[in-house]
């Protein structure tokens, strides 16, 4: 388990006048076991945030920490990040078991029999162990969704992120993942970053609520702190009450 910090984060891509600050001057503090939810509008930084603590992106200036450590200054086995997309990124042609089981495979010096283990638990867990022998192209879109959040609990990671992972479904079937998802991260008491543009997700998952614009916090507070008291008009135009 771990908190993460994120000191004075600034990302730019390019050079000179075409740079683009996608993420600016961002400082946050998750508690360990915390569901933070971002939102914003399409382009405010929310998935390159992401990308940053995952690892996969190297921040332009500021510290991002897991827990203690640097996040640039660890591997991806000591990060133990588990991140859910909002295309799934399932292997088309291996099995539901064999796409569990990978990341596994290649993390951890588990013997076979213990990650057929974890595999047939964590698929249960998220209620697909029926499917495990048949391919994504065979499935739902929503039993695509719990395969991958399947896979990413399947490793036990310190912190889940999860970018837009409820996007592609339909409405009936996010309000159902939603609550699987909430019930899985209280079950697990994994530290959670929430990416979506929904503000249903926004107003009802999170402990609290990170609002970005244009790369800028704009607000960090409880989903009703940020609808009751918006810090500025962008806030309240984007979430707040509408009075
Ligand atoms: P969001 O996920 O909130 O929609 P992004 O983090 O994807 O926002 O993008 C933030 C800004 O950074 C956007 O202006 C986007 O065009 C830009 N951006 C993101 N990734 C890259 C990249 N690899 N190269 C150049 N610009 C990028
Ligand atoms: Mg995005």
């Amino acid at each position: 388990m771990a908190g993460i910090t994120l000191d004075d984060v600034t990302k730019r891509f390019g050079e000179g006048g075409d740079a683009v600050t996608a993420v600016d001057d961002v400082s946050l503090d998750i508690q360990d076991g915390e569901f933070v939810v971002f939102v914003g509008p399409s382009g405010s930084g929310k998935s390159t945030l992401m990308r940053i603590v995952a690892g996969l992106e190297t921040q332009s200036e500021g510290d991002v920490y897991i827990g203690d450590a640097l996040v640039n200054q660890l591997g991806p086995r000591a990060r133990d990040i588990a991140m859910v997309f909002q295309n799934y990124a399932l292997y088309p042609n291996m099995t539901v078991e064999e796409n569990m089981s990978f990341g596994l495979k290649m993390s951890t010096d588990l013997s076979k029999s213990e990650i057929n283990e974890q595999v047939t638990e964590a698929a249960e867990m998220m209620g697909i162990g029926n499917l495990l022998d048949n391919t994504p192209g065979e499935l739902s879109g929503g039993q695509q969704q719990r395969v991958a959040l399947g896979r990413a609990i399947v490793r036990d990671p310190n912190v889940f992120l999860m970018d837009e992972p409820l996007s592609n479904l339909d409405a009936k079937l996010r309000t159902t993942m939603r609550t699987e998802i909430n019930r899985l991260q209280n079950d697990l008491g994994v530290t959670t970053l929430y990416v979506t543009h929904d503000q249903t997700e926004a107003m009802t998952m999170g402990d609290r609520l990170v609002v970005l614009n244009y790369g800028e916090l704009q607000q960090v507070g409880t989903p009703l702190e940020c609808f009751y008291r918006p810090s500025n008009r962008f806030v309240a135009g984007f979430i707040g009450s509408p009075s």
